[in-house]
């Protein structure tokens, strides 16, 4: 009697289980079909926020970057690189055509988390100090003219309106950040001023967001880039537009005919993405409500949230974790992207590695092949999904600039790259891997073959030194 008492109950869970994940697989799922109707919206967003549409969904920022680094740029330049949870600082001394980077260094400090949330100055203050000791141990192998100021790149992650290419204001804070008093003010004068207070004396002539960073890092590395991507804490991408098809850019016409566009895509938001009850309830409790919803389905800040969500109802409705809820998994973001990962990861037969992360996060030991199968099914449902919608994107902009496919008027589709960076893409590979597949898919096998991903790791500081470069106050330093 107990016996079949004890099956009975055990059947019943088995079958709510199976019931949330059929209703989890169909919420998060993914059709190639689909993937292409959210191209079209995205693409239609773009044009939209080209136009200076109010409502468009892709804000499109100007650059002010008219012109791609060449590699004859020269001299000793700095960086400072903010975005995620870390930031670094970064020297270069640039030796032109043919010694390209003669030397460079950097550091990386990791911001104290109530720093993320505290005020404009506090944040500035602590950045500009580190950036000044940095300053200090500046060695005998980098050379700076007689009588020249030091001058930075600012690469700042963020959506910027951009009154210059070394001045623009912040429009919002994304990934966790939350300060009084930044949205709305010059960040290049809030950081010239802190470095003014720590006594330095440094100039900031470009700023600039990660992905045109990046932009500019990969075309030094390679001609042929045309687009740079980042899949990390936040997502976004930048591309090179002709300036004539940017109706609401109201300057002169760039002697290069082209202006790199921050399309910002991490805020889109459609109707045709799949969104589900977790996507909704993480959404809400944010930070930031209503905002970033296609970069909260793909970054990394938030997939091992979704995954936790997931997780917690079928603790809730199918007892997965024993009779009780336990109490972790109740706590937001205690599961983080690189946790997910790993266990995402775990191909051993036991799931060894899955049921030690299970038992360090949630606090739970001793749980059975079968619920770590499931975990590992859920890590994998929310990973494909991210990477399928980021490769939509990708594919968004190649057809935007027409190297979505081979040209009517026949002949070869030129060589196109894409350079990638964040640590989403570069540590993650099951996501890397299915990003890349998945954009092949959509490109089909022809237009595929001359376009290329390509990891720039970390080019958007170099990047950030390079534009700093050649808007030198000193004029172009060849
Ligand atoms: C920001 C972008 C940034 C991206 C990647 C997003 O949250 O809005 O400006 O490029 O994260 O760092
Ligand atoms: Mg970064």
């Amino acid at each position: 009697r107990d016996a079949e008492l004890l099956e009975s109950a055990e059947a019943e869970r088995k079958r709510r289980a199976a019931a949330v994940i059929e209703e989890v697989e169909s919420s998060l799922a993914t059709p190639t079909a689909l993937l292409r109707s959210i191209a079209d919206a995205m693409v239609t967003e773009m044009e939209r926020g080209l136009r200076g549409d109010i409502h468009a969904q892709l804000k499109m920022l100007i650059s002010y970057v008219d012109n791609l680094p060449t590699g004859d740029e020269h001299g000793l330049f700095y960086a400072l690189d903010l975005g995620g949870t870390n930031f670094r600082v970064l020297r270069v001394q640039l030796g032109g055509r043919e010694k390209r980077v003669v030397k460079q260094q950097y550091e990386e400090v990791s911001i104290p988390p109530h720093l993320m949330v505290g005020t404009s100055m506090e944040l500035f203050d602590f950045i500009a100090a580190a950036l000044a000791k940095f300053v200090d141990t500046e060695g005998e192998d980098f050379h700076l003219p007689e009588g020249r100021q030091r001058e930075l790149g600012f690469t700042f992650s963020f959506p910027v309106n951009q009154t210059s290419i070394s001045s623009g204001t912040l429009i919002k804070w994304t990934k966790g950040f939350s300060i009084n008093g930044t949205v709305g003010e010059d960040v290049v004068s809030e950081l010239s001023r802190a470095m003014e207070r720590q006594g330095l004396d440094m100039k900031v002539t470009a700023l600039v967001n990660d992905t045109v960073g990046t932009l500019a890092g990969g075309r030094y590395m390679d001609n042929d880039v045309v687009a740079a991507v980042i899949l990390g804490t936040g997502t976004n991408a930048a591309y090179v537009e002709h300036a004539n098809a940017i109706p609401k850019w109201t300057g002169l016409l760039p002697k290069s005919g082209n202006m790199v566009i921050n399309t910002e895509w991490g805020s889109f938001k459609s109707d045709k993405l799949p969104l589900s009850e977790y996507d909704k309830a993480m959404d809400f409790e944010s930070l930031n409500p209503g905002e970033q919803i296609y970069e909260k389905m793909i970054s990394g800040m938030y997939l091992g949230e979704i995954v936790r969500r997931i997780l917690l109802k079928l603790a809730h409705d199918a007892s997965l974790f024993g009779d009780v809820v336990p109490p972790k998994l109740e706590q937001p973001f205690i599961l983080r992207t690189p946790d997910m990962s790993a266990m995402h990861h775990d191909s051993s037969h036991d799931l060894k590695t899955l049921g030690a992360k299970l038992k360090d996060i949630v606090g739970v030991a001793d749980t059975t092949l079968e619920v770590r199968y499931i975990t590992r099914h859920i890590c994998d449902l929310v990973a494909e999904r991210g990477a399928r919608l980021a490769a939509a994107g990708i594919y968004s902009i190649l057809k935007k600039i027409g190297r979505d496919k081979v040209p009517s008027s026949g002949g070869k589709m030129p060589r196109t790259v894409v350079a990638l960076d964040g640590g989403l893409y570069e540590h993650y590979k099951k996501f890397s891997s299915c990003v890349e597949s998945t954009l092949t898919d959509l490109l089909g096998e022809e237009a595929s073959s001359s376009v290329a991903a390509k990891l720039a790791n970390d080019g958007s500081g170099i990047g950030a030194a390079l534009l700093a470069a050649s808007h030198s106050q000193y004029g172009e330093s060849h």
